[in-house]
């Protein structure tokens, strides 16, 4: 039976016996952590045959590029053509950097507010610069246009991606408005994919800044757990729009090989290019070129990294089976929180009765299970309804997974109950 559809005295009781059931949970002195969208170790053992990909006899791309010295700032060939296949993309569109994808968003956003987009005023001069943020989101995203000065505006997540009524009307009307992050495929955290008719939206709609730019932030393109999903390809479809210079796509092998120890790639239009390009050659003579072949030998090609993501998938599913089951078994009848399955990607997002997320992430905390903090899916860790809290089944054994989903579901069912009787 729904809570709210339960009398005054019921819920109480059911109360009661909720309370009894988290005393003892809390006795047992839980210590789990469902915060942190990182692998655990056993699942970056899968990547672990990458050290010995490359040794002293293949350190030279096939085109004789020396992957030891300097040069090719714009990554080997045969990394571009790799990052470029994963995104469906030509490999000259692509530019491979180094460690870290978000390391090249920040850099795109410094850029643009010092020298300004392809010959534009530079955003640190105009008296204010709005970026669209859909809702819950990537908070280092957020985090980046906080640093910056950027005013972030929230637009709610639909399951076909962002609003795109409301970006449409924003967009047209508003030139402070320079930028829009988007995840487009399993969204960090709901794992939503944006639908063909959101992307054809995004490259076609007309916006009121010139040097409007899309960070399409493609950081789960290969990441499926429960089969595949297709995204539709964004570059081409600003082209075909007429708005070739619309989107920077960012993606990295963080969560294909190692975290924080694999590469990255931007892609965007030759324009685009050229323009990071400038003062790229200014920050670094070159990337990590070892790294890259080293890549490059392991994977060989797109489908390599495709075959590759299959174990990531079987390693993850139990793990995310763990939780989803808890969830329906649990939570589905109460009508006190909401979620989505995803089809992929790190996270699991639940929306719980609006003003109870906060309450829950420390009731959890008091019991021994670490949550991200309430508020973290949001620009500024502000969230309206205090209502979304991002689950992260990757770290944890499924056992522990188990206990942790157990022990969450018990304080949702507290916090609701509570705030329904308005204790
Ligand atoms: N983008 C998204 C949406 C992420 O969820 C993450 C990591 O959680 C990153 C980027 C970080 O990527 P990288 O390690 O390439 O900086």
């Amino acid at each position: 039976m729904k809570y709210c559809e339960m009398s005054e005295e019921s819920l109480k009781e059911l109360l009661a016996e909720l309370n009894n059931e988290y005393e003892t949970i809390k006795t047992k002195g839980l210590s789990l952590d469902m915060s942190r969208g990182k692998p655990s170790s056993a699942q970056l053992d899968i990547s672990n045959d990458i050290f010995s990909a490359i040794n002293d006899t293949n350190y030279t791309t096939e085109n004789g590029i020396d992957c030891r010295n300097y040069g090719n700032l714009e990554g080997i060939p045969q990394a571009r053509q790799l990052m470029g296949d994963l995104l469906s993309v030509p490999a000259e569109n692509v530019l491979v950097c180094g460690n870290a994808s978000l390391n090249i968003m920040y850099d795109c956003v410094a850029r643009s507010m010092l020298f300004g987009v392809m010959g534009c005023t530079p955003w640190s001069k105009l008296p204010k610069v709005k970026f669209l943020c859909p809702v819950p989101g990537y908070d280092r995203h957020f985090k980046i246009t906080e640093t910056f000065g950027i005013e972030m505006i929230n637009i709610p997540m639909t399951e076909n991606g962002p609003d795109m009524d409301m970006v449409e009307k924003l967009v047209k009307s508003d030139s402070s408005i320079k930028g829009m992050w988007c995840v487009p495929k399993f969204s960090n955290p709901q794992g939503i994919v944006y639908s063909d008719e959101t992307v054809k939206r995004l490259a076609a709609m007309t916006t009121a800044a010139k040097d409007f730019r899309i960070y399409w932030d493609n950081a789960y393109a290969v990441h499926h757990i429960y089969g595949d999903v297709e995204l539709l390809e964004i570059l081409s479809e600003c082209e075909k729009a007429g708005n070739p210079d619309r989107v920077f796509e960012f993606c990295s092998t963080s969560k294909i090989t190692f975290a924080g120890g694999g590469i990255s790639a931007v892609a965007s239009s030759l324009a685009n290019i050229e323009w990071m390009k400038k003062s790229l050659t200014v920050q670094t003579i070159s990337y990590d070129k070892i790294n890259q072949q080293r890549h490059v030998l392991y994977f060989k090609n797109a489908d390599g990294i495709k075959a590759h993501m299959e174990k990531h998938a079987d390693f993850l599913r139990p793990k995310f089976d763990a939780v989803l089951e808890m969830f329906k078994k649990e939570l589905g009848e109460t009508g006190v929180a909401t979620w989505l399955k995803p089809m992929g990607g790190y996270f699991i997002s639940v929306d719980t009765m609006e003003g109870c997320a906060k309450a829950v992430v420390a009731k959890c905390k008091e019991a021994g299970v670490v949550l991200t903090g309430a508020g973290a899916t949001f620009p500024y860790g502000k969230d309206p309804k205090d209502s979304n809290i991002r689950i992260a089944p990757s770290y944890p054994t499924p056992e522990e997974l188990s206990q942790a989903a157990m022990l969450f579901t018990l304080c949702v069912k507290i916090v609701s109950i509570e705030k329904l009787l308005g204790l």
